[in-house]
């Protein structure tokens, strides 16, 4: 057996960026940045006021209350056209410039006016107060996201305020899918034949390959037949940047895919040291590699986290390749095999200030509602064998951000 990290090491050195491309700001959500974007001025670009109140000079104010003369009111977007001098404010706006002469914003809360043309200070304030200086959020200059960044909603409010209207992103890689089996009907497929079941992979490996970025062309289910297979392959080839195939990649199964992944190209079939997902082909059909994802359904989501979303997102300059992993205490002892890293299906659970993992169903590869009930993998290393109740685990997270976190 191969340890894993050997494994994904050997699978991502074959593969490489695929190159870049520009697009509308409001097409870039999920992509990643190709280039380092600096910001071309400061933001904000002049001073302006933090709050909705006067401007004024602080040493005028420093025994109030105190009564000036309001010359003049700016809001946001206009610029005052006259100067504050002792003994007068000038109105101010949320945003808008300070007007020059004053050096601080006495907010509207802590002022009277008696009338339109005067306003009465209640407080004293510190030069600089309720000033937010040219530059001080991102100066002129300053990197303000990197290439390889992954343009969630905040980056790109990032690259708005940076003035890129088009970033410059990683092309999509051209993932070419397919279930192969005989046994597999399409999800719709309601009355099955003794023998049948719904294929659960394609669906499943859809939405895992949107999420690392990668576009699909779906080649439906394949049955097992060599010709079926080479046709298959031989369009997954022409038309992809990388082929993800489930099922028959099993020790009982792989004579077939075997003979006809060889006719086309180089694919070797690994046993990784890994549980669920012990069985993974990786290889090449001419340039293009191929990831040999096992049947069950854990073990396809197991294996394509951990060898083709790595690959997909390198392939689009990632700088981050993994998952974010978390650090809690296991709720309940498990034993798992020594020999492999095992990947336990955790829900994830309030408990005091924190939070404990426990297992979330029954850890058999086929097991798909285990996952559904998941908040992510626990990772147990080799070697580990016994995790011990309050011991320490690493929790791979795969949820969407928008699903429910935490029981
Ligand atoms: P295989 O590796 O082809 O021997 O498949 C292992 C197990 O996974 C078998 O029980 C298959 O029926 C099941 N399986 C294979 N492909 C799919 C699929 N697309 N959806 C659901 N189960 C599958
Ligand atoms: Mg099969």
């Amino acid at each position: 057996m191969r340890p894993l990290e050997d494994a994904r090491a050997e699978v991502l050195e074959t593969v490489f960026p695929l190159g870049s491309e520009t697009v509308p700001l409001a097409e870039a959500e999920g992509r990643i940045l190709a280039e380092d974007v600096r910001a071309p001025t400061d933001v904000p670009p002049f001073p302006n006021s933090a709050m909705d109140g006067f401007a004024v000079i602080a040493s005028d104010v420093a025994s109030p209350p105190v009564r000036l003369r309001v010359v003049e009111d700016v809001p946001a977007g206009s610029v005052a056209t006259r100067t504050v001098t002792s003994g007068t404010a000038i109105e101010i706006m949320t945003g808008a410039p300070m007007p020059a002469g004053a050096d601080a914003v006495v907010k509207v809360e802590v002022t009277r006016q008696p009338d339109p043309e005067t306003v009465e200070i209640l407080e004293a304030v510190a030069p600089g107060t309720a000033v937010r200086p040219a530059g001080g959020d991102i100066p002129a200059g300053s990197l303000v996201l990197g290439a390889g960044a992954a343009l969630g909603p905040v980056e790109l409010g990032l690259l708005a305020t940076a003035g890129v209207g088009s970033p410059r992103v990683g092309r999509r890689p051209r993932v070419a899918l397919m279930a192969t089996g005989d046994e597999l009907r399409p999800a719709e497929t309601v009355a099955l034949e003794p023998g049948q079941i719904r294929d659960s992979n394609r669906p499943l490996l859809r939405g895992l390959i949107h999420q690392a970025g990668g576009e699909v062309i779906d080649l439906g289910i394949v049955g097992d037949e060599e010709a079926a297979l080479t046709n298959a392959l031989n369009r997954a080839a022409e038309e992809s940047d990388a082929i993800v195939t489930s099922g028959g990649v099993s020790m009982g199964e792989y004579d077939l895919i075997k003979r006809v992944l060889s006719a086309r190209g180089t694919v070797d079939f690994w046993q990784v040291a890994m549980q669920p997902a012990k069985p993974f082909a990786f290889g090449h059909i001419e340039s293009v590699p191929l990831f040999g994802l096992p049947g069950n359904p854990v073990s396809v989501m197991v294996a394509f986290e951990q060898f083709a979303r790595p690959a997909l997102l390198k392939m689009q300059g990632a700088t981050r390749l993994f998952r974010p992993r978390i650090v809690v205490p296991m709720g309940e002892a498990i034993d798992t095999d020594p020999e492999k890293v095992v990947f336990v299906r955790v829900a994830l659970h309030r408990e005091g200030h924190g939070l404990t993992a426990r297992s979330s169903g029954g850890q058999s590869s086929n097991v798909l509602s285990a996952l559904g009930a998941a908040d992510g993998l626990a990772v147990v290393p080799v070697g580990t064998g016994r995790v011990d109740e309050g011991s320490l685990v690493e929790v791979e997270l795969f949820r969407h951000p928008s699903a429910e976190f935490g029981r």
